[in-house]
């Protein structure tokens, strides 16, 4: 069964509230969907979202990255896997975006080719899933309001967004914890925000305090290593790598060196699901957990995390999933299921994706495939 033709378009959906954390604030999720057409007429969805903050992924660039992966795909046969993943990791460098979404949009084509969900496609059992949720971060009495609010809808688990005068982060976190009670469990995310120094000098306050925390997000500067391992070496405190941790030979070479205790997994950092799978094995290796996150992503790629999710279910044990909670009406229909704090995967073959409502189809591609 060939690749008749690809197709790439964007959408946007207002967030019910702005994001904030310390490296940037968003009022808008920005989607890039990427639909693959098989010439039986089979549909497979992908999706990312530019998190140029994060990953440098614009939205122009990812287009174009994946126009250029459609021309190298156009006209192979979607059983020759081995052969797609190669030309989406070695066609291009970097643009984990737009290798992520045209991976899950052949996940999700492999698993409909199969019949089977795509979570039992890669081996899963479990279907249903509770995500936590991100606190902005803002005036404390609004984060403080958004936390009472998370816990009323049913979150069990707040992501404490901070990284702005560590002084201030802590009466951030004791003003949440007093308010949400002992019950909830809050992990902190500094995205990049204070100085290895700063941080244990936080961590240690938090301590002194007794807040209890289940672990700390991503303090330092991304290329800071060894301040990750300063770190680590001076709390008891889990410490958890985000922006550090994009591929897995960064997985490997943080878990090699102790630096951190965790990982968080997102599609966009990584290339997708089989580099997800990857870290996940990785981490399983050094003994350790992962999260898995996600950018402002929509439901087709956050579900996707989560089918992977299910496959790894004995590694990757924290979800944060919960960008497609903080948009107001999905333009997804079929896939998974997002509801407050729950997330249930579809049962229908592949993803589940029936259709995605305005969508910007920019670029339809059925050229014949380029000889390269
Ligand atoms: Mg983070």
């Amino acid at each position: 069964m060939k690749i008749r033709n690809i197709e790439i378009g964007t959408i946007e959906i207002p967030l019910l509230t702005p994001f904030r954390t310390a490296l940037r604030t968003v009022d808008l999720l920005e989607g890039i969907i990427v639909r693959v057409v098989t010439e039986s007429g089979m549909v497979g969805y992908g999706e990312t979202a530019p998190t140029e903050a994060i990953t440098g992924d614009r939205k122009h660039g990812i287009i174009t990255a994946l126009e250029i992966l459609s021309d190298c795909m156009i006209g192979e046969s979607i059983g020759n896997q081995e052969r797609l993943l190669t030309i989406i990791h070695q066609t291009v460098e970097k643009n984990f975006s737009a290798k992520s979404a045209m991976e899950i949009a052949l996940y999700d084509l492999w698993a409909q080719a199969e019949g089977v969900p795509l979570y039992r496609y890669l081996g899963g059992e479990a279907d249903r899933f509770h995500t936590g949720i991100t606190i902005s971060l803002n005036p404390v009495e609004t984060m403080v309001a958004d936390a009472l609010k998370a816990v009323k809808n049913g979150f069990e688990s707040l992501k404490i967004k901070l990284g702005e005068a560590p002084a201030e982060d802590i009466g951030r976190v004791e003003a949440i914890a007093a308010a949400v009670g002992k019950q909830i469990g809050l992990k902190l995310d500094a995205n990049q925000g204070w100085s290895p120094k700063e941080t244990v000098a936080f961590l240690a306050e938090l301590e002194q305090r007794e807040l209890r925390v289940q672990l700390i997000e991503q303090p330092v500067r991304r290329a800071d290593f060894e301040g990750l391992k300063y770190i680590k070496e001076r709390s008891t405190i889990p410490v958890l790598a985000d922006e550090s941790a994009f591929s897995p030979e960064d997985a490997r070479a943080l878990l090699a060196r102790q630096a951190v205790d965790m990982i968080n997994i997102k599609l966009d950092k990584c290339g997708g699901i089989s580099k997800a799978l990857e870290i996940a094995d990785i981490c399983r290796e050094y003994d350790t957990v992962c999260m898995i996150g996600c950018m402002l992503e929509g439901a087709i790629s956050v579900g996707a995390a989560a089918h992977m999710a299910s496959a790894r279910a004995e590694t990757v044990i924290l979800y944060d999933l919960d960008a497609p909670i903080l948009c107001g009406d999905s333009p997804v229909r079929g896939g998974a299921y997002f509801g407050g704090a729950e997330i249930h995967l579809s049962e229908k073959p592949g993803l589940g994706i029936e259709c995605v409502d305005g969508v910007e189809w920019h670029r339809k591609i059925s050229t014949k495939k380029r000889v390269r």
